[in-house]
């Protein structure tokens, strides 16, 4: 599974790599074959912020629900981890590498 590079259009990115590249608001990666710097697209924004509108939520409603405070303390570091994690594999496998909106100078 590999995924295509937007400049020269070979797949060069594994899933890995893609994920490390960042989202749209970095500045991205290099390209193995043609050096051009490639990211994230939107989806991968769009997605974040759906999640981190949920995480928010989520943790809101732990931190004024629970009476046990290690316990909501200890749930409340899952989600944030699970928030990382969730977006992390969602740049992996979904969305598409575009051109990033940063130059280098
Ligand atoms: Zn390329």
């Amino acid at each position: 599974m590999k995924f295509e590079c937007p400049h020269c259009h070979e797949k060069t990115f594994n899933p890995l790599q893609k994920a490390l590249c960042g989202s749209y608001r970095t500045m991205g990666k290099p390209c193995p074959n043609c050096g051009k710097r490639a990211c994230n697209g939107m989806t991968g924004i769009y997605f974040q912020t759906v999640t981190s509108v949920a995480m928010i939520a989520a943790i809101l409603v732990i931190y004024f629900k629970s009476t046990e405070r290690i316990y909501s303390s200890i749930i409340i570091g899952c989600i944030i981890a699970g928030y990382f994690v969730l977006n992390f594999l969602f740049n992996m496998f979904f969305g598409k590498l575009v051109e990033p909106i940063r130059k280098m100078k």
